[in-house]
């Protein structure tokens, strides 16, 4: 429902959805935006022509876009970010009182889920947010990674780390040994991310099985873990199950295993390919082959489980690049995707403490510019083939990320 209205000569609108509540205050020169969910955490914000987006961890983001300039992206330390929910708290509480006094006008009173929205943005001080930034790193391990499209997941760590964490150019999970938990521990773990959302749980589209890779987890130990979230969550409203399964050189799951996943709830896997050259796979440490990919995602396919696959661009430099290329459309072509499917291309970004950096310098490879990046995703776009319909080709900044 929309609310529209003026106060002290700005337009107010009003928007007051299930999962969120959106105030926007007009200014002569653009408008402040800011979103909250109902347990009262500022979700995004646009505020003196920046856009600053929040996380559960109370990470915060700001983008700016000057007109035909590249966008830039700064991460916040705490105090800034929290300075900018006290800056956006402090205009939500001035009209919610300019509203309760009447001073300021509204076409329609707020309905009562809007008055909610607003008692609890308001009351999420600085204090109420640093309580609940010690709350989320009570329930959590620190979430290493998920795929663009799953940022407003429930992520519900069913496992913690990665199984294989060798590939040289993820550092994602390097201090955190692999271990599976048993399901009693899972159902708590389950039950106090559920505690900790609250009413902001309305503003998640899905749940996402971490960490990096816990399809892993074999038949007998995963389904009951599934029984789990299903105990605690209702799978099929928020949207499905969806997980990494990345590096494969350990147990396959087979055709049937997946369809039985399926019927779990299993929605879209995404899958680390990363490169359908065996030699390039070889140099980054990345476990198993590119045919492993490939099958798993033609058994996944088959059971129903809708993929999103990764490539990495720039791996390899210019030495790896043309067979890169070649056995990347190769591999992505003999896998059989369509448009319940996702492709995504993510650049290769190296920190200087990263093993990839070492064996590059000694390989003495010549790494590709950012532009040459986009130029070996274009080319691998080119050569792709699909029998129906495309899946969603996008891009994937892991610089990006933010849970
Ligand atoms: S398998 Fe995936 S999560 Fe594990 S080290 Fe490799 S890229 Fe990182």
């Amino acid at each position: 429902m929309i609310t529209l209205g003026r106060w002290d000569a700005r337009p107010v609108t009003i928007s007051v959805k299930l999962n969120c509540i959106t105030i926007s205050l007009d200014n002569p020169k653009e408008a402040d935006v800011f979103s909250y969910d109902y347990a009262g955490r500022l979700w995004t914000a646009f505020l003196g022509g920046i856009a600053y987006r929040r996380g559960l961890d109370g990470k915060m983001v700001a983008k700016r876009r000057e007109a035909g300039e590249a966008r830039e992206r700064r991460w916040l330390d705490r105090d800034e970010a929290l300075s900018i929910e006290e800056r956006a708290r402090q205009q939500v509480a001035g009209l919610y009182a300019a509203i309760q006094s009447g001073v300021a006008q509204l076409n329609t009173p707020l309905p009562p889920r809007g008055c909610t929205g607003f008692e609890r943005a308001i009351a999420f001080d600085m204090a109420r947010s640093q309580a609940d930034v010690a709350a989320y790193h009570q329930v959590y391990q620190p979430v290493g990674i998920l795929p663009p499209d799953q940022y407003m997941a429930v992520v519900l760590q069913a496992t913690e780390g990665c199984s294989f964490n060798t590939c040289t150019f993820c550092s994602f999970y390097k201090n955190r040994p692999f271990r599976i938990k048993q399901p009693d521990e899972f159902r708590a773990h389950a039950c106090a991310v559920k505690d900790f959302l609250g009413d902001g749980l309305s503003l998640r589209r899905t749940i996402f099985l971490g960490d990096a890779n816990a399809l892993v987890v074999p038949m007998p130990r995963l389904l009951p873990l599934l029984d789990v979230v299903h105990e605690v969550y209702n799978v099929a409203a928020l949207g499905g199950l969806y997980a990494f399964l990345d590096g494969f050189s350990g147990e396959k799951k087979t055709a049937s295993d997946y369809r039985r996943l399926a019927q779990q709830g299993l929605t879209r896997v995404y899958v680390g390919l990363e490169s359908g050259n065996e030699d390039l796979l070889a140099f980054l440490k990345k476990p198993g082959q590119a045919d492993d990919s490939v099958q798993a995602v033609r058994a996944m396919k088959a059971a129903g489980i809708a993929v999103g696959v990764i490539v990495l661009l720039g791996a390899g430099g210019q030495t790896y690049a043309e067979a890169h290329v070649r056995d990347t459309i190769r591999a992505i072509n003999a896998m059989g995707l369509d448009g319940e499917d996702i492709l995504y291309f993510s650049e290769l970004v190296v920190d200087d403490d990263l093993p990839y950096a070492r064996d590059a310098y000694h390989a003495g490879l010549k790494p590709l510019s950012p532009a040459e990046r986009l130029v070996q995703g274009e080319l691998i776009e080119h050569g792709l083939r699909f029998a129906g319909e495309s899946p969603q080709i996008s891009r994937y900044d892991i610089r990006e990320f933010i849970y």
